[in-house]
């Protein structure tokens, strides 16, 4: 048995033709989660042929648009975009706020945001808090020093756990949180030279690495300056494990112990 992790979007809102927007697709058994759905990211799901029509969960680490703008196009895709009409629920996470940003979205588009014709529900997940999903995962989220709302999510199942940092600043907690788990999925945002608080370097996520630990690390959410640098030079000097630079349609199958 194994569990399947999707880069589906590796970019940014800088638009590099090779990368959506932030996106991931867990497939574990029954559940089908979809974490952030940024701009591009049906695009994505279409082209790498993954059956879009069964995801059954979406989570969502946070408000930037480039973790949710395609959001409402997969609802009406859902709606709309096959028969027979879809009948599966499908339960929309996220952090306190969300079933807020989805109501101002639905009075933007229309009702069938929220009441798409097949059952829609939003429960939002209290930092640290875990929900048990179906296929027997695990979820839990984590805050981290992005937006007030921005939180990493933890997938866990037979043992394996992959962590996704979604947009966070360096944080001692969450290298601790996410410590000797299997995969860590982290931003990597900006060169040195651009560093901000709200987002990790190359050395960062080194640094990050190496205090978390984990069996393989990750890299995503790329701003085009940051490629422009040895990535992986930048990282090996703090961190020793396996690293990859994930790009849009790369997946990770993580087997069960
Ligand atoms: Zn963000
Ligand atoms: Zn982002």
């Amino acid at each position: 048995m194994s569990v399947r992790f999707t880069t589906l979007g590796t970019g940014t809102i800088s638009l590099p033709p090779a990368r959506s927007c932030a996106g991931y697709l867990l497939d574990a058994g029954e559940l089908r989660l979809l974490v952030d759905c940024g701009s591009g990211i049906t695009r994505r799901l279409a082209e790498q042929g993954l059956p879009w029509q069964t995801i059954t969960h979406v989570a969502i680490t946070h408000f930037h648009i480039d973790h949710h703008g395609d959001l409402p196009s997969l609802v009406f895709a859902w709606k709309y975009g096959f028969l027979p009409a879809r009948t599966l629920p499908v339960e929309i996470i996220g952090p306190v706020g969300t079933a807020a940003l989805l109501a101002r979205l639905a009075a933007a588009y229309g009702d069938w945001l929220t009441s798409p014709g097949f059952p829609l529900t939003v429960r939002e997940i209290a930092p640290e808090a875990a929900i048990e999903l179906p296929g027997g995962v695990r979820l839990t989220c984590f805050p981290v020093p992005h937006t007030p709302e921005s939180v990493a999510y933890s997938m866990e199942r037979g043992g394996r756990r992959i962590v996704y940092t979604g947009d966070t600043g360096p944080s001692d907690a969450l290298a601790t949180w996410a410590r000797g788990c299997d995969l860590l999925v982290c931003e990597c945002s900006l060169p040195a030279e651009m560093q901000i608080p709200e987002h990790l370097t190359p050395e960062q996520c080194g640094d990050l690495a190496a205090a978390a630990a984990p069996k393989h690390l990750a890299l995503t959410h790329f701003y085009p300056p940051v490629e422009q640098v040895d990535i992986p030079a930048l990282v090996a000097v703090r961190y020793a494990g396996a690293v990859t630079l994930a790009h849009d349609g790369w997946y990770f199958d993580i087997e069960e112990s």
